[in-house]
């Protein structure tokens, strides 16, 4: 561990107890380092999150069934695209399987919630992402009162089942939930209507959604009290420094990988044998 890590990450960030509508979500929980250590470190480890998930690629290439599903959670603006790019675009695309979910289509709508989840899921030896997943519908879905209460209540019982289900297969669940501040998300969104090159990312109905800021907090917070389980914990990433949560999932994702002590597949064939063969054809 760096010694700007004075806990790790995986220790820090971890949702018990934690009230959303307290954090300090400019805190950088477990690291002392400034920007400049933070990007410098994150350099460094991306390199070691690259060289397990090749392992983890590998083993899948060998039979191996487990897998890693990173599910991220977070209000727009909080960051989620940016670990796509930065942390997860550090490994090789072969071995990614990322899946985002947006408002569900005519045909979705037509099958249960974790139909569409379903399809998404990592096989072996891929690191799946999830940018926004079936969190959504005790999420947005409870906000908007899009289905009522009685059919999102029982939600939360059914994904931790599903989530065991999915652990007893073999996937490691990494599950992130980045938080802005109200201010730092105004910020962003302002940039996003202040460079073309970011309207893409930019919905008028996003500035609708912050008068709706304490209910999603009331949402999160009930999503985190409800469903962080030991086998698939949630953790909670301060995200208004983008250097920080893009180091802190990185060191989740390494902690991930460690976790499954991956070894490079033994060969299937006499190694001595097909080099004299090498050598004479
Ligand atoms: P973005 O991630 O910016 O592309 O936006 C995707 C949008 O889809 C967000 O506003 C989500 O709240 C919305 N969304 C995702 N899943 C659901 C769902 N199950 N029901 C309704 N809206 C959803
Ligand atoms: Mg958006």
């Amino acid at each position: 561990m760096s010694p700007n890590w004075t806990t790790p990450a995986a220790a820090a960030l971890r949702a018990d107890g934690l009230r959303v509508a307290d954090l300090d979500t400019s805190a950088t929980p477990g690291f002392t380092g400034d920007k400049a250590a933070g990007q410098q470190l994150l350099a460094e480890r991306t390199v070691v999150l690259s060289a397990l998930q090749e392992k983890l690629y590998a083993n899948g290439r060998s039979g191996d069934h487990r897998n890693v599903l990173l599910v991220l959670q977070g209000m727009d603006t909080a960051g989620k695209g940016g670990i796509v790019r930065h942390v997860i675009g550090s490994v090789d695309p072969q071995g990614v399987d990322h899946a985002s979910f947006g408002v569900p289509t005519p045909e979705e709508q037509r099958h249960h919630y974790l139909w569409r989840i379903r399809k998404a899921l990592p096989r072996g030896g891929q690191l799946g992402v999830f940018d926004r997943s079936h969190y959504e519908d005790v999420l947005v879905v409870r906000v908007h009162d899009l289905v009522p209460p009685a059919e999102w209540e029982p939600r939360y019982d059914e994904i931790n089942e599903f989530e065991r289900e999915l652990v007893a297969e073999g996937t490691t669940i990494v599950k992130v939930a980045m938080f802005v501040s109200l201010d730092e998300q105004k910020k962003r969104l302002r940039e996003r209507l202040q460079r073309p090159e970011k309207y893409w990312k930019f919905n008028p109905s996003d500035i609708d959604e912050r008068a709706f800021w304490p209910q999603y907090q009331a949402a999160y917070q009930a999503m985190l009290d409800r469903t962080s389980t030991e086998r698939a914990p949630w953790h909670v990433i301060p995200s208004d420094r983008k250097w920080y949560s893009r180091l802190a999932v990185t060191e989740l994702l390494i902690d991930a990988l460690t976790a499954l002590d991956l070894h490079w597949p033994a060969a299937q064939f006499d190694v001595a044998e097909q080099l004299k063969r090498l050598e004479t054809a």
